[in-house]
């Protein structure tokens, strides 16, 4: 059975969420979600996907919600973030459906100082919900990872109850992913935060299941957000296998991945440790770094490769009368990019062991 028999193509809501990250479980593979700025991005990922037959979670950051809205708007409420996600869901909502695969749009991070941004996206889900019978986004990021387990906890709850009405998936994060992004540092964090306990994950499973069952989360085993040199900070997917046995002990299921688990801070890891951690349960992995990177390249050899063409608007080395807006059409160079970053995500999710799945 083919993944378009059990869910439909186009916008991923709720139990169908749910059903995308169990068969990702049973067939043993993870679903790339693809950090995404602006409607070029989105197109690149959803290509990706479609050439790849695969489905693709699309998400937000904070700050690349706020770019997909414009860097010239004032974003000192949220407002730009909180404007530049509903824009961004609502493109990928508009196109999803002509590439004819399963999309799920998520926002990324979201800390206790900006939940004014969750309080936005959630209000437009609710209305979306309203109008449509359903949330405007499938799922959000609450990391709270932060403050004490117990107020990270007690937070998620709040907002997951409400998230809980209108059918939206949510994904929570415990232990610190170290490094830095999307202008969060956690580069001095202490290394012990970076390994989450079993217990600890346990707890969450516990607290957030008595609210419903459309939960996800993000358990630190060593991850630093960004790309480094190697050697600082190790890696244990093997842990993942442990969160996953802790808890099915607990409960007496015959289930041996009764957690959805998110892989975080991937970029440089090796096949092997991305094997282990897809064995273990991880059915979504963060891919933002090295898209950045690809999409660069992308841009990058174009006009290493066309600079001649791209000094003046006319004249070029085959004639001083020869026109170079073929050449400085934005079209040429965002579609350089595009298909870097496209052979990329491909790459991401044949890493991920997810492909010819529809
Ligand atoms: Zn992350």
């Amino acid at each position: 059975m083919g993944l378009l028999d059990i869910v439909k193509p186009g916008i991923v809501i709720g139990d169908d969420v749910k059903k995308l990250f169990q068969y990702a479980h049973e067939h043993n593979f993870a679903i790339p979600a693809i950090n995404c700025t602006s409607t070029s991005t989105i197109n690149a990922a959803l290509e990706a996907a479609r050439d790849n037959k695969c489905p693709i979670i699309i998400q937000f950051s904070h700050g690349g919600s706020q770019f997909v809205a414009g860097k010239g708007l004032d974003n000192s409420n949220q407002q730009a973030s909180v404007l530049g996600a509903i824009a961004g869901a609502q493109y990928v909502r508009a196109v999803a459906p002509a590439y004819g695969i399963p999309v799920v749009i998520h926002s990324d991070h979201c800390a206790k100082k900006i939940l004014a941004w969750f309080d936005g996206m959630l209000e437009a889900d609710e209305a979306y919900f309203k109008a449509h019978g359903e949330p405007l986004f499938s799922s959000h990021m609450l990391d709270l990872s932060i403050e004490t387990k117990e107020e990270n906890i007690d937070i998620c709850v709040k907002y997951m109850k409400r998230m809980a009405a209108i059918n939206c998936w949510l994904e929570m994060e415990i232990g610190i992913t170290g490094g830095e992004e999307d202008g969060v540092n956690n580069e001095d964090v202490d290394n012990a935060r970076l390994y989450t306990q079993p217990e600890d994950v346990y707890d969450v499973y516990t607290a957030f299941s008595e609210v419903g069952d459309l939960f996800s989360i993000a358990a630190s085993f060593g991850n630093v957000h960004g790309s480094y040199a190697p050697g600082s900070v190790v890696l244990h997917p093997e842990l993942l296998g442990k969160f996953q046995a802790y808890t099915k002990e607990k409960i007496g299921t015959d289930n041996d991945k009764p957690l959805f688990l998110v892989f975080h801070g991937g970029s440089g890891s090796t096949k092997e440790e991305i094997n282990t951690a897809v064995g273990f349960g991880v059915c979504k992995m963060n891919v933002d770094t090295d898209t950045q990177w690809a999409y660069c390249v992308g841009l990058r050899d174009y006009f290493d490769a066309k600079a001649d063409y791209l000094k003046t608007q006319v004249g070029n080395p085959e004639g001083p009368e020869k026109p170079n807006k073929k050449y400085y059409d934005p079209r040429v160079f965002i579609r350089a990019a595009e298909v870097t970053m496209a052979e990329r995500v491909q790459q991401a999710c044949k890493d991920l062991g997810m492909v010819n799945v529809l």
